[in-house]
């Protein structure tokens, strides 16, 4: 299937299913809102366990944080969301679409990065067996014309987007010919920065309110609350502070689904160091997070890490984790080291000191802060979008299955009595009570076995347990693999293990111990 169609497959699905509604949909929806429905309620809890579990339970040092979503107007000063939280824009006068000029340029790289990858194909062709893919790249005219192209942008655009040269950074759209998708014009207003924090005021009194703003990152309520967690949990340094919640942020151009949305979900950690220590640490949850995300088994080809080309304000080296999403390869998830600049800054605005004391060396210093910051609503799409698969079967018929990491199916199995009588549903319902303390569970006894099945694969669910009249003989099940499709028998007694093997949380998280 076609990348783009893919996507749409996707929505469609989610819509049908109850994974994914638009916001306020007999309303009109409201731009780049989304609800999450039944299903998709369900999977996002999963995913957001997963991390939870694989951060605070199975690291001694990382605790987590549930802090509030206003936080007090300072914060943002001090943080520099309020001078610096700008998104660079840029309209086209024909088709009156918004963008954003990096991505413009970010999407042109990506470009000749494709063009590249043609080259390399064609000379795979071209030298069969024989073929050196490195010394390819190393010596092909044209590669190297491409490669010397793009650098040249790469640093022109660093060094626009870091001097903040408006003027420069559309200069560079027009030189490199760039034309909006919509209207293949090159009809470009001025660049103008946009503050993506939305406000809002708090105190009802008039004349008595004060502008706050909905946060835009989780990370700043972690911050203002390292010692009073330091303290509290007695925490040594190194450890780190996990929340997940939602952040808002008034994005230019929201488009692709969940991807990019006005009000999504972070899970951010940050991890205080040594200062000095820093980028060794940064190099660990670089290592650590990639095999995270590989555990999923979405496939390894899904990933590749992408070392920013401008680093933010606060950091000292960053980069992203990206994921072939069916719009390409992007942003699945930052990894950034952030010195200690945020700490700083708010002893700076709050007139507190954010010391540590380290009672091995008597020594008193601001933490260095290491990050990893995942959007929940990109990994929700990531794992929709690699599982999703449509399949002509030996019959000819066709079936759309949800190929969803067991661990973090809506439903671990599905409870299918034969037919309707003869005692089975309520043995069925017996097998029900036995495991839904243990696992979420579909009870369906409508419709043909084959029509439920396929209603169970369209949602993920990893296995399907049929009651039949053999379950009264000998109290034994069939257990159907949802990507197999294979059915085994076995005996009710041995149900709970297999399950545990197979879509427990230890199952998945093992591999991370
Ligand atoms: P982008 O470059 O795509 O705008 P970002 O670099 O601004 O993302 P960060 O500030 O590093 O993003 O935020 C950390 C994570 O939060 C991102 O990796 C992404 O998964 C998620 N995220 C950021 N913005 C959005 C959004 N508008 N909708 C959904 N998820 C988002």
């Amino acid at each position: 299937m076609e990348q783009k169609d893919l996507l749409k497959e996707i929505i469609s699905h989610c819509k049908e299913y109850g994974f994914v509604f638009p916001s306020s949909e007999i309303y009109d929806g409201l731009a780049a809102t989304y609800d999450y429905g039944q299903l998709g309620a369900e999977l996002k809890n999963n995913i957001k366990t997963y991390w939870w579990k694989s951060m605070t339970q199975l690291n001694s040092n990382i605790v987590g944080l549930d802090s509030a979503i206003f936080m007090h107007p300072t914060i943002w000063k001090a943080s520099g969301h309020v001078d610096a939280f700008n998104d660079p824009l840029i309209d086209n006068k024909d088709s009156k679409k918004r963008y954003r000029a990096d991505v413009l340029l970010e999407e042109y790289l990506e470009k000749q990065t494709q063009k590249i990858q043609k080259e390399v194909e064609k000379g795979e062709k071209r030298f069969g067996d024989s073929f050196d893919k490195e010394q390819f790249i190393a010596t092909n005219p044209n590669v190297l014309r491409i490669k010397e192209k793009q650098g040249q942008v790469q640093e022109r655009m660093k060094t626009a987007l870091n001097d903040s040269n408006l003027e420069d950074l559309r200069q560079l759209i027009i030189d490199l010919e760039i034309v909006c998708p919509i209207s293949g014009s090159k009809n470009w207003t001025e660049v103008r920065q946009f503050n993506l924090m939305f406000s809002t005021s708090l105190g009802s009194v008039a004349g008595e309110s004060a502008t706050i703003y909905l946060r835009p990152e989780t990370a700043q309520g972690i911050f203002v609350n390292f010692l009073n967690v330091q303290k509290s949990g007695r925490m040594k340094i190194p450890f780190g502070i996990a929340q997940i919640g939602k952040a808002f942020r008034n994005e230019i151009v929201a488009r692709q689904f969940i991807f990019r949305m006005r009000e999504f979900e972070q899970m951010e950690m940050q991890f205080f160091v040594k200062p000095g220590e820093e980028l060794t640490w940064y190099e660990h949850w670089k290592e650590v997070r990639r095999k995270w995300h590989l555990n999923l088994g979405l496939g390894e080809k899904n990933y590749r890490f992408h070392d920013h080309i401008k680093l933010a304000h606060y950091a000292n080296a960053a980069c992203d984790i990206e994921f072939n999403f069916p719009m390409g390869f992007k942003e699945l998830e930052g990894i950034h080291s952030r010195t200690d600049f945020d700490l700083k800054q708010h002893e700076l605005h709050s007139g507190k000191k954010l010391h540590y004391f380290d009672p091995s060396t008597n020594e008193s210093f601001v933490p260095y802060v290491v990050e990893t910051s995942v959007g929940l609503d990109r990994l929700f799409l990531s794992v929709l979008s690699a599982s999703y698969t449509e399949e002509t079967l030996e019959d000819g018929s066709e079936r759309t299955v949800l190929k969803i990491p067991a661990a973090l199916a809506p439903y671990k199995i599905a409870i299918l009595p034969l037919i309707k009588k003869d005692g089975l549903p309520e043995k069925a319902q017996e097998i029900m009570r036995m495991l839904q303390l243990e696992y979420t569970i579909q009870y369906d006894e409508k419709d043909s076995i084959g029509k439920r099945y396929r209603r169970q694969d369209a949602i993920g669910t990893p296995f399907a347990i049929t009651i039949d009249h053999e379950t009264l003989e000998n109290n034994s099940v069939t257990i159907r693999n949802r990507d197999t499709m294979i059915q085994e028998r076995i005996a009710i007694e041995s149900l709970p293990a297999f399950l545990n093997t197979h879509c427990s949380w230890p199952s998945i998280l093992g591999a991370l111990v």
